[in-house]
């Protein structure tokens, strides 16, 4: 399965099946446009952005603490999708004077947002908080909404005060409840008018790696670009301008072709995102739904920290191929990768599947090593593996260790199983309880699946049911 070829992946044939994974298989072009929601503490920014995102934030049961809490979430709204960002979310209590923060919130909705909107406290009247955040977003020129929140009641819209907020000086002015769902519809109707249409989904070209280069701010990420790219090529892909900024870069190495994905944010260097560790995050979740692999950069200098944690639980969640390039090894002349790796095992448990390599882009070390392993997962992501030789293994993971008896001690069996989608390689399997099966006993049946077949990447399950004698297994010469 390591094998190198150049022979396009096979289409999956029951795409609706991979489809019941929430996510389309093959990757889709071009970075979602940013809705920044801004305003002081306390005037319901957080309980807007839940109403806006309502169940959609799937949590991860595996991660604790890695994917909850989080500020930024997909939505879509009368079609359209956006990603949506809480940015007082960035900020706690104990950060530095308010003022300072609400200013650090306007400019990074001006410098990352398509689309802002600025939720004011109706039953406070416009603040001098409020006034300050206006004033900047007003300068910063991106469609602002004015949310005046906490309008519960046609009784209280009445009230006539909302001409206060217009001396906010902003055209679009909502009086919302957030909590009582009042009023949000009209506001998103209005705003959804000024996010850029998403242009027709991009053939994917099958044998191009498409490589989202992600991690915190400062971890070497543009001078990686740099390096894997010269500095020419990178100002000559530099197409300024588009709709939602997203820059795509080209390079051929050693006969593979690579996308480095939405390279644009990482090379606008000045703006606050590079300084706001967990807009990183954002950044990365925005980079990598068009990728296939994620090459996540880790600091050798400081420990994994959560924001790290964070993107490969995303990079896991969004089903991506992962490799781990550990950068800035050359500070670090006397370190021991495998001391490295064990604090990453204890840390990330979850991705101890994924490649790692220790380099420096400064260098250039391992640089185009870390390349060429993103070339090799993408293969593996893309791969089929054949019915009869999956089904030999299941059977003797089954022969070996019978799955767990399900509740009342019902027997748990697997009948058959094949691979229904590639990106990532996803397999369905007919089992008479589909409930019965642990999560342990999934686990163990993927990880014996990436020892038997070197798929350094994620792989799904879905489990179905069939009853044994409903079952009537293709013989071999059909397939
Ligand atoms: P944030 O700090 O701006 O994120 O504000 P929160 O969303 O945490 O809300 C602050 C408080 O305002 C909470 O107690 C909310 O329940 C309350 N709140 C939010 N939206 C509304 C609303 O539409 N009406 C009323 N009456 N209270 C609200
Ligand atoms: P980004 O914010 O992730 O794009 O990080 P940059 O590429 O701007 O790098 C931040 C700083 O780290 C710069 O001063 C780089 O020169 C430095 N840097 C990047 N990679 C390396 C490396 O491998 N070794 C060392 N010693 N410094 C590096």
């Amino acid at each position: 399965m390591n094998k190198k070829t150049n022979q396009p992946a096979e289409v999956a044939p029951d795409l609706a099946e991979a489809a019941e994974l929430g996510e389309s298989p093959t990757a889709a072009a071009g970075a979602t446009p940013v809705v920044a929601i801004v305003g002081r503490p306390n005037v319901g920014k957080s309980t807007l952005f839940n109403r806006l995102v309502g169940k959609r934030i799937a949590l991860v049961e595996d991660l604790p603490g890695v994917t909850r809490d989080r500020n930024y979430a997909h939505a879509e709204w009368d079609g359209r999708n956006f990603t949506l960002v809480d940015t007082g979310g960035f900020w706690t209590d104990t950060d530095d004077a308010l003022l300072n923060r609400v200013r650090d919130q306007a400019r990074l909705a001006i410098d990352e947002a398509q689309v802002v909107i600025l939720v004011v406290d109706g039953d406070a009247g416009p603040t001098s908080g409020d006034l300050e955040i206006a004033a900047l977003l007003r300068k910063g020129g991106k469609p602002t909404f004015l949310a005046v929140n906490k309008i519960d009641s046609f009784k209280r819209e009445q009230e006539g005060f909302l001409s206060d907020f217009y001396r906010l000086g902003f055209e679009h002015v909502f009086p919302v409840s957030a909590e009582h769902a009042r009023g949000v519809s009209e506001m998103m109707d209005a705003l959804v008018k000024y996010l850029p249409v998403q242009p027709p989904p991009e053939k994917v070209e099958e044998d191009v790696c498409r490589i989202a280069i992600v991690g915190r701010p400062n971890v070497g990420k543009s001078t990686l670009i740099n390096k894997l790219l010269g500095e020419e090529r990178m100002v000559a892909s530099d197409v300024p301008g588009t709709t939602t900024d997203s820059v795509d870069a080209r390079l051929e190495h050693k006969g593979t072709k690579y996308v480095l994905t939405d390279t644009a944010g990482i090379r606008r260097k000045r703006s606050i995102a590079a300084r706001i560790e967990q807009f990183s995050v954002v950044r990365a979740f925005n980079a990598m739904d068009s990728a296939d692999v994620v090459l996540l950069l880790l600091d050798a200098t400081e420990p994994a920290v959560d924001q790290d944690a964070r993107i490969a639980a995303l990079a896991l969640e969004k089903g991506k191929a992962l490799v781990v390039l550990v950068n800035k090894w050359d500070k670090l002349p006397q370190a021991k990768a495998d001391e490295f790796r064990q604090e990453l095992d204890y840390k990330m448990p979850f991705i101890g599947w994924a490649p790692i390599l220790f380099g420096s882009a400064l260098t250039g070390s391992k640089v185009f090593e870390a390349l060429r392993k993103c070339g090799e997962v993408f293969e593996q992501y893309r791969a089929r593996v054949p019915t009869p030789l999956v089904n030999k293994l299941m059977q003797r993971i089954e022969d070996e260790h019978p799955a767990p008896r399900a509740q009342g001690g019902f027997p748990v069996r697997i009948f058959y199983i094949a691979q229904v989608g590639t990106r990532p390689p996803t397999f369905s399997l007919s089992t008479n309880r589909p409930d019965g099966v642990t999560d342990d006993y999934k686990r163990f049946i993927v990880n014996r699946m990436r020892d038997a077949f070197g798929l350094r990447v994620p792989i799904r399950l879905l489990f179905k049911k069939k009853s044994k004698r409903q079952f009537v297994p293709k013989k071999d010469s059909d397939r």
